[in-house]
């Protein structure tokens, strides 16, 4: 009798702990082993920017699952395990402890981490990044006071939640973008201008257009430095300057990486027996007709999933159009589709900013590229698919709030 078959996924995240559910719920018998560095079982990161920091969480909330869900599957997890190495031609992993895994399908589940900048000062105490569960509970006990003077360098989705929780404690909070608004990079600068000024009207202080030159003080952050020469006094700095794909490994053996590791629609390397899932993989979108790497929730379960079916030989073509959601102070927002500056010519808002509840529109001639829902619920599967449709809009129709969304697919 032939020998079970052994597949090893590299990350214990949401995209590695969906792929290996996704192997078991799909029949496969051999093993499953799910390899993470970190000391804790896969948990969701959101959380941690909101309900973590605002001391709302209760802590095992985070967790994907129970530690016996792992054993009842027969997954066998190992925690605080980093994997150093692969070697593709005996197909096996080396781990930090020296031993190794051998595998006939690999899944690279290595997600991201922040994005370190080059300035002085970033080594002293008081700097910090959001990026684990422990992370976060270190910069909730900091900010839960209330009393500290904190600056977030970076005006992107983590940063502006880190924002707003810091504010909510009553700390006094300085945001520093190098763009002219918030968000310019996924949302451009029309919806950026909202999240400005909703930040504002919490007193957030905002220095836009101006970068970190360098962090200062002895031993603690005392101040930071722009490059325009302000002077921020601090003694809490939180750089939230985006991050970059754990590709290194890949890298290491050869594999295709570029802004990740590259697969194809079926998110497989150009090695048959290894993929590609979540945060860390650049892969080919049959919508949008090029590569793209999300960094979002939502994708790193649905293309966990997805790669599972890949190693399992299903035929996959991922496509799920990329999702996002936010909540900061009353504001809770969820994003579909690509509204990158460059990719959309007219932004349509419907409804009025101003009450709190409305929807952003962004079109490419009459197609809706992307699409925003503020405080609104059960939208998001109609926008995806007038997204996904390639639907012709009418702009008019869509900037009226008494003109049903559903509508607007019949034409
Ligand atoms: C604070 C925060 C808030 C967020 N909020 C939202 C949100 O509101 N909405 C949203 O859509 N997305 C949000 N995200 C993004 C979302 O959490 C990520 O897209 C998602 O976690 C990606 O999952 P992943 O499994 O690909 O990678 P990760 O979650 O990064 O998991 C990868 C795991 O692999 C481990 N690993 C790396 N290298 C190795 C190695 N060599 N050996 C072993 N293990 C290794 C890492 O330690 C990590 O535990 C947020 C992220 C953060 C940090």
């Amino acid at each position: 009798m032939a020998a079970l078959e052994s597949h090893v996924i590299i990350g214990a995240g949401p995209a590695g702990a969906k792929a290996a559910e996704t192997l078991r719920e799909e029949g496969f018998t051999g093993g499953v082993l799910l390899v993470g560095k970190e000391p804790e079982r896969p948990y969701e990161r959101p959380p941690l920017s909101k309900k973590v920091l605002l001391g709302q969480a209760d802590p095992e909330s985070v967790y994907l699952h129970e530690e016996s869900w792992y054993r009842d599957r027969d997954i066998t997890l190992l925690t605080d395990t980093a994997a150093t190495a692969l070697d593709r031609e005996a197909r096996k992993v080396s781990l930090a402890d020296g031993s190794e895994l051998r595998y006939d399908r690999l899944l690279l589940a290595t997600g991201s981490s922040p994005r370190r900048l080059r300035v002085p000062g970033t080594a002293l105490d008081g700097v910090r990044t959001l990026r684990t569960l422990a992370d976060a509970r270190a910069l909730h006990g900091l900010l839960r006071g209330g009393d500290r003077r904190v600056v977030v360098v970076g005006a992107g989705w983590i940063g502006l939640e880190v924002a707003a929780a810091a504010r909510q404690y009553g700390n006094r909070v300085t945001l520093v973008e190098a763009e002219a608004t918030p968000l310019y990079c996924p949302l451009g600068p029309e919806a950026g201008k909202i999240f400005a000024d909703l930040h504002r009207s919490k007193g957030v202080e905002c220095v836009f257009e101006d970068g970190l030159f360098a962090i200062r003080g002895e031993g603690s952050v005392d101040h930071v430095l722009t490059s325009r020469g302000v002077e921020l006094p601090a003694d809490l700095v939180v750089l939230a300057v985006g991050v970059v794909p754990e590709d290194g490994l890949a890298r290491a053996a050869g594999l295709r990486t570029d802004n990740g590791v590259v697969v194809d629609s079926a998110l497989r390397t150009e090695d048959p027996r290894i993929f590609a899932a979540g945060d860390v993989a650049c892969f080919y979108h049959p919508l949008y007709r090029r590569h793209l790497r999300v960094e979002h929730w939502a994708n790193a379960l649905g293309s966990g999933s997805a790669a599972a079916r890949s190693m399992l030989g299903r035929n996959v073509s991922y496509d799920r159009i990329p999702y996002y959601f936010t909540d900061q102070y009353e504001l809770s927002m969820e994003f579909s589709g690509h509204a990158d500056p460059g990719s959309y010519d007219r932004v349509v808002v419907r409804g009025d900013v101003s009450s709190g509840a409305y929807l952003v529109f962004w079109l490419s001639g009459d197609h809706l590229v992307a699409a925003m829902s503020v405080n609104t619920w059960e939208v998001t599967d109609i926008l995806q698919f007038l997204i996904r449709s390639g639907t012709p809009v009418d702009p008019d129709a869509l900037s009226e709030p008494r003109r049903p969304l559903a509508g607007l697919i019949a034409g």
